[in-house]
């Protein structure tokens, strides 16, 4: 196999923290095996978080009603973005894995993240309208989620006080990662670090470590494909596919579940 360039966007103010830790394992497991790694520390390059007019040189189109993805799909087009998300978009382009490091904040990343993602994956670089889903731009690709929690593992189960943990990842699996074509490995879950015995931790992160010697050759997640829906028809799940699917007992995803029970699982664990 080619050499595998990783690119690891890691949001925690602290070198001391578990994510920290995660990230470093990341690196030495993977560095080891011949890959080239890339870490974008957000925290401590300052990465500016909010999508605003700064991030385009030059003249904007409509200055009166600036809109942002319309300006900055023009911009990437022109050459014309602002130099940290050029060098952001260069570190995607020439990655084949990218490796989201980060503790969830409010169910989701934290918003530096949450503004890396907002700002780099732009119209155009990242998706078109022709170009999203599983004929996404970066379909060669792959790309994960890889956190810790405050909450115990039960706290996020089916009938547990947050909620199905497949249905918090989603948004982010398949709104963002999946959107723009990702193929999405199995998130890392690293499940309340702060209130388990210094063992436990040392275990979770061997376990990290186990998974990381295999984790290029793993199967994605999956997700409907995007010519099962008729863009003649607002995009609805085509007809046939649908009719296919009348007699199953479980939806098609956790989002396209077609009033059915979800699949379990389908968000945490590849294969199912
Ligand atoms: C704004 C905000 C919103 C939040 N929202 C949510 C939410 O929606 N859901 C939720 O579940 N949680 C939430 N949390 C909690 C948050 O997710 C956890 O605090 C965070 O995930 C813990 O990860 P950490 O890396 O910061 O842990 P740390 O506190 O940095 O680390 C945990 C422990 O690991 C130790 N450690 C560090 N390195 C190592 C190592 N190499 N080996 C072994 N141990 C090590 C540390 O010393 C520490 O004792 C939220 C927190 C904030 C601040």
């Amino acid at each position: 196999m080619a050499m595998q360039k990783v690119l690891i966007v890691f949001a925690h103010q602290s070198a001391g923290s578990f994510n920290a830790a995660a990230k470093d394992v990341t690196v030495e497991v993977l560095t080891a095996q011949g890959c080239k790694v890339e870490v974008s520390d957000l925290y401590a390059m300052k990465f500016k978080p909010s999508a605003t007019a700064d991030d385009v040189t030059g003249e904007v189109k409509d200055a009166e009603h600036f809109r942002y993805g319309e300006e900055t799909m023009l911009a990437w087009k022109e050459g014309r973005l602002s130099a940290d998300l050029v060098e952001e978009q260069r570190k995607i382009f020439d990655a084949h894995v990218v490796i989201f490091q980060f503790p969830m904040y409010w169910f989701t990343v934290p918003a530096i993240m949450k503004g890396w993602i907002d700002r780099v994956l732009t119209m155009g670089f990242a998706f078109t309208s022709e170009q999203r889903y599983s004929q996404g731009v970066f379909k060669e690709k792959k790309a994960m989620l890889s956190f810790t929690t405050g909450s115990q593992e039960s706290m996020f189960s089916s009938n547990g006080i947050n909620g199905d943990m497949n249905v918090t990842l989603w948004p982010l699996q398949n709104g963002i990662l999946h959107y723009c074509g990702f193929q999405v490995l199995a998130p890392q879950i690293f499940w309340a670090p702060h209130h388990v015995s210094s063992e436990a931790r040392s275990t979770m992160l061997e376990m990290w470590r186990t998974r990381l010697q295999g984790l290029l050759g793993e199967t994605p997640l999956s997700f409907t494909p995007s010519d099962s829906f008729d863009c003649e028809r607002g995009f609805l799940l085509k007809e046939d596919v649908e009719e296919m699917h009348k007699s199953a007992d479980v939806g098609l995803t956790v989002g396209i579940h077609l009033g059915k029970r979800i699949p379990l699982n389908s968000q945490t664990k590849a294969g199912v």
